[in-house]
């Protein structure tokens, strides 16, 4: 897992976000989605989501094995969120978590971090660029600051 500072060039506004798995996680998915106490549950914080998830695993659902922490992005709110994303499939269909801004109640987006001449920028799931603006002070200079790897 990864650990990552993302801060505004201007002003103090800074969102420490944890990218990726624990070793634990990637090594067993099971332990995630299965057995007696599905860590699902501790790890999304959201019972609602786990619940129905866990519920479509066992009924038959398949999770996917690519499962991890991203950047989660409200585009009203121009604030930061960290949730764990996964799939599972199920009678050719996907689940997918969707997740709400806790500030607004919004729809969230996965956003990816990716870079123009040292501009960092945003890029939802269609690689479609979003321009930042600080929720603070409204600059549009986004910097990464820390990267931890912990595990
Ligand atoms: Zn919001
Ligand atoms: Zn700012």
């Amino acid at each position: 897992m990864t650990c990552i500072s993302l801060k505004c060039s201007k002003c103090e506004y800074e969102r420490e976000l944890a990218l990726g798995v624990i070793m634990q996680e990637c090594d067993c998915p099971e332990e995630i989605f299965g057995g007696e106490n599905p860590q699902l549950l501790e790890i999304i914080k959201n019972d609602k989501i786990a619940n129905k998830a866990l519920e479509l695993i066992k009924n038959g659902g398949v999770p996917s094995r690519n499962y991890d922490r991203e950047i989660y992005y409200c585009s009203v709110c121009n604030e930061f969120h960290n949730h764990f994303h996964f799939a599972i499939e199920k009678d050719n269909k996907t689940f997918e978590p969707d997740y709400d801004c806790s500030i607004c109640g919004c729809r969230l987006i996965i956003v990816k971090l990716a870079h123009d001449n040292y501009k960092l920028y945003l890029q939802d799931s269609n690689q479609k660029r979003i321009d930042w603006h600080c929720p603070n002070c409204g600059n549009d200079d986004l910097e990464c600051g820390d990267t931890l790897m912990v595990d």
